[in-house]
């Protein structure tokens, strides 16, 4: 009999209750019992949920109050030693790891936070030295893994432990900065694999028959020594005291299989909705190696979309023929952590949408159904004819598809994609035209969102406020940033953009194609929680988004006021986007948004325009090749259609934060004046790559995630030393990223030195 596996449900809670009584808990409203009770209860639901809907094999330990890597760090006690001066319980050292800690006399900062592969979430990146001392807790209690299992085993429900693999823990953490040189992190192998053992051990103990291992990292380019290392730590393992099943996801296995041929496990776990390709490879390797079973990942755990049956049951089936239906397991394709809980929620989506959509809850039904579909199909022949009636109606419905918009984007031409004149002779122009003096300073847009924001977004969006009120309230907002950046001194002026409530749902709100759930929530890291917007359908612009504003602030100042925009890729990343045209088509329809915007912002007088990237680098496809090399080319064009429609004048700037950038990913946007994040990189290296960078660059001078206010000092030091590597006349003088996170008071005095600054160093050249 074919089985049915899910890989993680989502721990937030379908109202988010993690993230409230976390909160709760972090402001002293609540006692570590009650927080420790709402996991509880989320973890119960969560597996009752599971079971009710008839999933053979349910994840436990997939719960987590911060981030599971975290959790793995410390029940294997990866603890630097400044969390462990100070007499903390295990939850608060977790919370200590993941966000710092500022108490009393404690003062520790965070561990790193990264991005977990190509998703939204982000993991606690764990450190480690050559004397970490891998242990298990003494005490059972405090063993998670065991924990958890045992709670669902209580409550009646068998469970699958999930648990992150040796190659994957020690490869995505990172030595500790005095080791980064000299540990090689696959040397501590020997010593995390007994500690692993003796978790294996206990929770077979406690009777697990089934436990997942997972090592995502199979899915990245591996060097020899790292394919290798999978091995020697499966070779060492004992594991068959239990079904041990090796999981990938978010991408394809084919290049690292000679890795994983003959590990002594029981199956493998594949991602077949990102990476499809991969069955055939998988199912020839396997035909011939009968003691694994193969976990077919098709419901998809990082989309929001309704699953298409008759193509999952057509790569199920081919499993099952060449396999037996024993030896195949239908599973999400990763853990559900990546989608919104539950589509009940949504009561304001139109009835048509939501028959497009599955959320974590809806999925596990798609998960049964399909498993029910290849041993029974008369027993699901109602959810297999709804399924198809609802892929045809998708297929052709109004509000997916826009042919104007197809054929624009099928009559892109290159020339579309590029400026007038090469950067040189724009900037001839430009420079006639600006007079800015050297050194010219600007922001990178938002200014702090105040409380009086908030409150007042919020009574318009309730008809609290007309939109006469409204507007006036946004442009009194302005006005106050505008005085201050004149009163400063800035060159460049923005808008501040207290209309937006975030850079992607605020233009995707104004789009055509785009959805909007109300309870969409999925985790980012820790209690922060995103809400993507869904990209549905063609897109299209009725009409334009940003002018109003832009052309406000330019009216009541005689400087020059920078427009605002969200890049297509940025747009792109930071949504849901469709599962049923690609990428590229998807960024190319929001190029041309934009570049009608551009043209309109333009033509309004607003000659700086600003069009921001900071996900550029997270779309890299996690491979090296031909899929990473065709991204860097569309990924680039699709910024320059959106911005090459404007006369030699006017002045492109792009702004990237977030992520190490290669100097000629940015090069070829041709804009003409990019932002990098800086402030934390402290690397002469970086600042010497983009020396060669033709356009002019402003590496962000301060740091806008904290209310630290450099002085007029540590500015002239900092750009002294980018000076001694990048030509003068292109330098920019700004901070990282936008303020919309900070406090005024911090805002003034920090861009205040860092105008002072810019100043004292156009006396010296
Ligand atoms: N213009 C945006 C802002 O200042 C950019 C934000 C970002 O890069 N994340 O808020
Ligand atoms: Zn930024």
């Amino acid at each position: 009999m074919v089985q049915s596996s899910v890989l993680g449900f989502p721990r937030i809670g379908g109202n988010r209750e993690l993230k409230k009584a976390t909160e709760s808990y972090w402001s002293g409203k609540i006692s570590q019992e009650e927080l420790i009770e709402v996991g509880k209860k989320i973890r119960a639901e969560n597996w009752l949920l599971q079971k009710e809907n008839g999933i053979d094999l349910i994840a436990s330990n997939d719960f987590s109050f911060y981030d599971q890597v975290l959790d793995l760090a410390l029940l294997f006690n990866v603890i630097p030693e400044q969390y462990n001066k100070f007499d903390l319980n295990p939850l608060d050292k977790l919370f200590a790891m993941g966000r710092g800690l500022q108490r009393d006399s404690i003062d520790v900062t965070a561990l790193e936070m990264v991005k977990w592969f190509d998703s939204n979430y982000h993991y606690v990146r764990p450190t480690f030295t050559p004397t970490t001392d891998f242990k298990l807790p003494s005490e059972d209690s405090l063993i998670k893994p065991l924990n958890e299992y045992l709670e669902a085993k209580a409550l009646g429900v068998e469970t699958q432990p999930v648990i992150l693999g040796p190659i994957s823990f020690l490869t995505l953490g990172k030595p500790e900065k005095e080791f980064l040189d000299s540990l090689n992190l696959l040397e501590l192998l020997p010593k995390v694999l007994p500690v692993y053992q003796q978790l294996i051990d206990k929770l077979v103990a406690a009777g697990a028959k089934n436990i997942q291992i997972d090592e995502p990292v199979l899915v990245l380019d591996l060097d020899e020594k790292t394919q290798a290392a999978f091995k020697t730590a499966y070779e060492t393992l004992k594991l068959s005291s239990a079904n041990v099943t090796v999981a990938t996801y978010f991408g394809t296995v084919v290049p690292n299989l000679d890795a994983i041929k003959s590990l002594p496990v029981s199956g493998f776990h594949f991602d077949f909705t990102r990476a499809p390709e991969q069955l055939e490879p998988i199912l020839e390797w396997l035909s011939n190696e009968k003691q694994y079973k193969l976990s077919v990942g098709i419901v998809d755990g990082r989309n929001v979309w309704k699953n298409n049956f008759a193509k999952s049951l057509e790569v199920i089936n081919k499993a099952v023929a060449k396999l037996g239906a024993e030896r195949v397991t239908v599973a999400t394709s990763s853990s559900l952590l990546h989608t919104p809980v539950n589509l009940e929620a949504e009561t304001k989506l139109s009835e048509e949408i939501k028959s497009f959509f599955a959320f974590a809850t809806q999925k596990l039904t798609e998960v049964a159904v399909l498993t029910k579909a290849v041993s029974s199909p008369e027993s699901v022949s109602s959810e297999l004819k709804a399924n198809e009636e609802y892929v045809t109606k998708r297929a052709t419905s109004k509000l997916i598809n826009n042919k104007a918009v197809q054929e624009r984007v099928a009559g892109v031409t290159d020339a579309m994609g590029r400026r007038n004149h090469p950067f040189p002779e724009r900037y001839a122009v430009q420079k006639d035209f600006y007079k800015l003096p050297l050194f010219p300073t600007t922001t990178i847009g938002s200014f702090p969102q105040t409380k009086e924001i908030r409150i007042n977004r919020n009574k318009f969006q309730k008809g609290k406020i007309s939109a006469e009120e409204y507007e006036a309230f946004i442009n009194s907002e302005i006005e106050k940033v505008i005085r201050f950046q004149e009163e400063i001194d800035l060159d460049v002026l923005v808008h501040g953009e207290p209309e937006r409530n975030d850079m992607t749902a605020y233009f995707g709100e104004q789009i055509n194609g785009y959805a909007f759930t109300l309870n969409g929530w999925v985790q980012s890291y820790g209690t922060r929680y995103v809400r993507p917007p869904v990209i549905i359908g063609d897109l299209s612009r009725p009409k334009a988004m940003s002018v109003k504003e832009s052309v406000y602030a330019q009216s009541i100042t005689t400087k020059h006021v920078k427009g605002m925009l969200t890049g297509p890729i940025t747009m792109l990343r930071w949504s849901f986007p469709r599962d049923d045209v690609d990428q590229k088509t998807q960024a190319f329809q929001l190029a041309l948004v934009l570049r009608d915007e551009v043209k309109d912002l333009e033509n309004a007088g607003i000659n700086i325009i600003q069009v921001d990237e900071p996900a550029l680098r997270e779309g890299l496809p996690l491979r090296s090749g031909a899929e990473r090399d065709a991204y860097y080319t569309w990924a680039a064009e699709s910024f320059r259609v959106s911005t090459s429609c404007v006369e030699d004048k006017t002045q492109i700037h792009s702004h990237f934060c977030y992520s190490d950038l290669d100097p000629n990913h940015i090069k070829a946007l041709d804009a003409d004046v990019v932002s990098i994040e800086f402030s934390k990189k402290d690397d002469p290296n970086y600042i010497r790559e983009f020396k060669t960078y033709p356009n002019h660059v402003g590496l962000g001078l301060f740091d806008i995630h904290s209310p630290r206010v450099p002085s007029k000092e540590e500015f002239i030091t900092k750009m002294g030393k980018i000076l001694e590597t990048q030509e003068y006349e292109k330098f920019w003088v700004n901070p990282d990223c936008g303020l919309k996170t900070r406090g005024w008071e911090e805002t003034k005095l920090s861009l205040t030195h860092m105008v002072e600054a810019a100043k004292f160093y156009r006396e010296k050249y």
